[in-house]
């Protein structure tokens, strides 16, 4: 048996496992994202997926409620119209979070609800009843659809009813049988998917467009990537004991838990959103589906990523799994590549800053050390420009460093031999800028080499610019 935490995973199959963690992580929150991944046959896909039932949280729902009702708000047939006093006399019970399978070759009956036979055939109460079908059973967990392409050929009505279970979150679902009242009741379903889109009858982007807009992700499924990992998985496979990586459902649980706290203290900043709603119109995206699912997904990365604040670099990590299957590759392409210009450049200010602050009065030395990328280059130039210009200082100044310093225009020569740096009328000498001590407000004036490359650049204020060491 394929334990979640035993799986090999490699640069091929990290997405599924990302993106299937964070849609744990959501469905927990009480949001369901949807996922289709895509690949060839025998990569695993199905396995991973099925997997990660040992990983689901638990829900609490009303003892024994089919429809999985959450004890705080009821919502099925039985329950919606109960008072807090009488649910809490049915009692509560923990049970694991849904995980239920649609085939491709499923009935429509099965999946969204039928007449309970059961209860019609009791012979001490016989009573007509509807018997919810797989998608109200998993309410607040998981459906996975297999083989979702054939499923969107073959039988366009349950294509139907993923559409508008998919179509807002929570979702909707009518169950009708005749002769009993029609039901339409809120389902809050994860939907997850899989597919060889080259196998018959091909992508469900070109079998049903508008079924593949309604999954927040579609993810790439690929081969694994060295011999190492091939044989890993062998070993594996042939039941090597003691080679398998440790289980980790246990402190998964736990790892749930603590991203489910960080989730909704997880804001997008304007700066951020604005980027994401100008992927809309300067891309001409078709579906605001899209920007909506980069949104909401990169919160919900940032989540299982224990971070705090999202940056552009965030979208990176999303932006391919929403987009995939909602642009043009070459387009895809593009808006990446803008994304990443973004990010480059938050990166570059991000570190100036830091290097300005780390700089402080003393020498840019350890600022250039600090600061990586473009800004180390800049910082080398400037520090070998300092160090070109004293020796050239050296060169028309020997002996400066010796001297000691006086003011301009004093006179204040101990002998009567007039110094260089004196200025007096009729000299033809120029002054020496090092040798020059300037009383002009606000600040002194000093020599270039004094000066750290990062503080003699400062921001503007009100009053005007700032000197450098303030
Ligand atoms: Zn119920």
């Amino acid at each position: 048996m394929n334990s979640y935490g035993s799986l090999i995973r490699h640069s091929g199959n990290r997405e599924l496992f990302l993106f299937l963690e964070m849609a744990i992580l959501s469905q927990r929150g009480g949001c369901p994202l949807h996922f289709h991944v895509e690949g060839l046959r025998g990569t695993g896909k199905t396995t991973i997926i099925r997997a990660a039932r040992d990983i689901l949280p638990p829900i609490e729902r009303i003892r024994g409620c089919l429809y999985n009702c959450d004890p705080r708000e009821p919502h099925c047939p039985q329950h919606c119209h109960l008072s807090a006093e009488e649910i809490d006399a049915l009692g509560r019970e923990l049970v694991p979070m849904p995980f239920l399978e649609i085939s491709a070759s499923a009935k429509v009956g099965t999946v969204v609800g039928t007449i309970d036979l059961m209860r019609m055939t009791d012979p001490n109460h016989p009573e007509a009843a509807l018997l919810p079908g797989t998608i109200p059973q998993a309410h607040r967990g998981i459906v996975f659809v297999d083989e979702i392409n054939r499923l969107a050929d073959t039988s366009p009505e349950l294509a139907d009813v993923l559409l508008s279970v998919m179509g807002t979150k929570p979702g909707r679902l009518q169950i009708e049988e005749s002769g009993l009242p029609q039901l339409e009741i809120p389902v809050q379903v994860s939907v997850w998917a899989a597919s060889n889109p080259d196998e018959d009858p091909g992508s469900l982007e070109d079998i049903r467009r508008q079924l593949s807009d309604r999954f927040d992700f579609l993810l790439e499924m690929g081969r694994p990537d060295s011999p190492e990992i091939v044989a890993a998985v062998l070993a594996r496979n042939s039941g090597a004991g003691g080679k398998n990586p440790p289980a980790e459902e246990g402190s998964m649980g736990q790892r749930f838990a603590k991203w489910a706290t960080l989730l909704p203290q997880i804001e997008m900043d304007a700066e951020i959103r604005a980027i994401v709603a100008s992927l809309y119109t300067k891309f001409n995206l078709e579906s605001l589906r899209a920007v909506e699912a980069l949104q909401y997904g990169t919160k919900v990365y940032l989540a299982r990523q224990g971070g705090q604040r999202i940056r552009v670099q965030d979208l990176l990590a999303v932006a391919p799994a929403v987009l995939r299957h909602r642009v043009e590759p070459d387009r895809l392409v593009e808006i990446l590549q803008y994304l990443r210009g973004l990010s480059q450049r938050a990166e570059k200010q991000t570190a100036a800053a830091a290097a300005v602050a780390a700089e402080g009065v003393e020498g840019a030395r350890e600022g250039a050390a600090a600061a990586p990328g473009e800004v180390q280059g800049k910082v080398g130039f400037w520090q070998r420009l300092r160090e070109y210009m004293s020796r050239q200082l050296e060169g028309i100044f020997p002996s400066r460093r010796g001297q000691r310093r006086r003011r301009p225009g004093g006179g204040g020569g101990a002998g009567g031999k007039k110094e260089d740096g004196g200025g007096g009328p009729g000299q033809s000498q120029p002054a020496n800028p090092a040798q020059t001590s300037v009383l002009a407000p606000p600040h002194q004036a000093r020599p270039l080499f004094e000066i750290a490359a990062q503080g003699s650049v400062f921001p503007k204020t009100e009053e005007g610019e700032r000197g450098p060491n303030e």
